[in-house]
């Protein structure tokens, strides 16, 4: 799919313009075709471009290279197309962006204002070409913020495996109130990062996948913190008998989740069990190192009763985060307009800009006194 994406993006690189004379590929809008006795190379382009397709949008230049209905040139609306009112025929079916202005740059409206919602048609209003500086238009990423090729976002695509931002659990572990070092593992564990041996085999580091603790063939994440012997043992003796199905059935990342966020539903005593669970999962891995790395040096506290100890301090550290958090409320009042020096005038100005509308608005207020 790298390869793919830079046969667009790279055109003034002699391997591009060789591979794209050699399969006589032009047309970025039409898809690549397998040849006979073409290379490996070549039908591994051809087997990925549709993916490669759905993930591109482009950045206009002179609009020229831009199909106004079937390319995606609206952010993350996609091809207008779509957005086609009910019952409207299409118009200019091939036409580019750059066929739906007129010479001085401005949007002939009269050939599809008719046929988009408003919404629509007030992105499009944003969207101007320069006729002063003519660029090419250039294609993007859609997985990536910056618009560049990146491996790990091709993954999640390919592997159908969301890492989106909009998953409520992303939302959840910056809010959690613990120590910072708990929380970055936490964010760690749900990403799948943490070097345990499943994880290790993965990476060619070891062949040996199984738990050391207990002998368990695969040492997943979720068997240390959950189901490991040690662990199991310590929720069974915090968890109500009547929610422990549930405890133990649901996935790992909703686990974290629900135990992040229902504070203290899976416990009789349910005051701050967020940090309370978040501290005994980040002990439950360091005893884990501890076993295999420094068996001699076991702490010799008992996880629960450290954990309560953790769960103490990060009490003390919210309660001190929330009495520092007053300084700068106090500090903020102290900003106040101020007037310009004598015989200048002060431009104060604002705007705004309405998420997927793309409605905008901004003013400005003239003072000198
Ligand atoms: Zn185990």
């Amino acid at each position: 799919m790298k390869i793919a994406f830079y046969l667009l993006v790279k055109g003034d690189q002699l391997w591009v313009r060789l591979l794209r004379a050699k399969y006589r590929w032009w047309n970025a809008h039409v898809s690549p075709t397998v040849q006979s006795r073409c290379t490996p190379l070549w039908r591994g382009v051809c087997r990925v471009w549709s993916d490669v397709a759905a993930n591109i949008s482009w950045n206009i230049g002179d609009g020229k290279g831009v199909r106004f209905w079937f390319d995606s040139w609206l952010g993350s609306i996609g091809p207008i197309v779509n957005s086609l009112l009910n019952g409207r025929q299409l118009v200019y079916v091939e036409a580019s962006v750059s066929d739906m202005m007129d010479s001085d740059g401005q949007w002939r409206w009269h050939r599809f204002k008719s046929l988009l919602p408003y919404a629509i048609l007030l992105r499009i209003a944003t969207v101007k070409i320069s006729s002063n500086a003519p660029m090419q238009d250039f294609p993007r990423w859609n997985l990536t913020s910056h618009g560049q090729f990146r491996v790990h976002s091709t993954y999640s695509v390919r592997m159908g495996v969301q890492f989106g931002p909009t998953e409520p659990l992303w939302k959840a572990i910056p809010d959690f109130k613990g120590i910072p070092r708990i929380r970055t593992f936490i964010w760690l564990a749900c990403l799948g990062k943490v070097l345990t041996n499943e994880v290790r085999c993965r990476r060619h580091m070891t062949l040996d996948s199984r738990c050391h603790t207990c002998g368990f063939e695969v040492e997943t994440i979720d068997h240390i913190l959950r189901r490991c012997p040690v662990a199991y043992s310590l929720w069974c003796s915090l968890v109500c008998p009547e929610h422990l199905g549930q405890f133990f059935q649901l996935s790992f990342k909703e686990w974290i989740f629900s135990n992040l966020t229902n504070f203290g539903f899976y416990v009789k005593d349910g005051t701050e069990w967020e940090l309370l669970f978040g501290s005994l999962i980040w002990l439950l891995w360091n005893h884990r190192n501890e076993h295999i790395f420094e068996p001699k040096k076991m702490h010799w506290e008992p996880i629960l009763s450290h954990g309560k100890r953790l769960q103490q301090e990060c009490r003390s550290l919210t309660i001190l985060a929330r009495q520092s958090s007053v300084v700068p409320a106090l500090a903020r009042d102290s900003i106040r307009w101020e007037k310009p020096p004598e015989g200048w005038c002060k431009l104060n100005t604002d705007g705004a800009v309405m998420g997927e509308l793309g409605m905008t608005s901004c003013g400005g207020v003239i003072r000198s006194d």
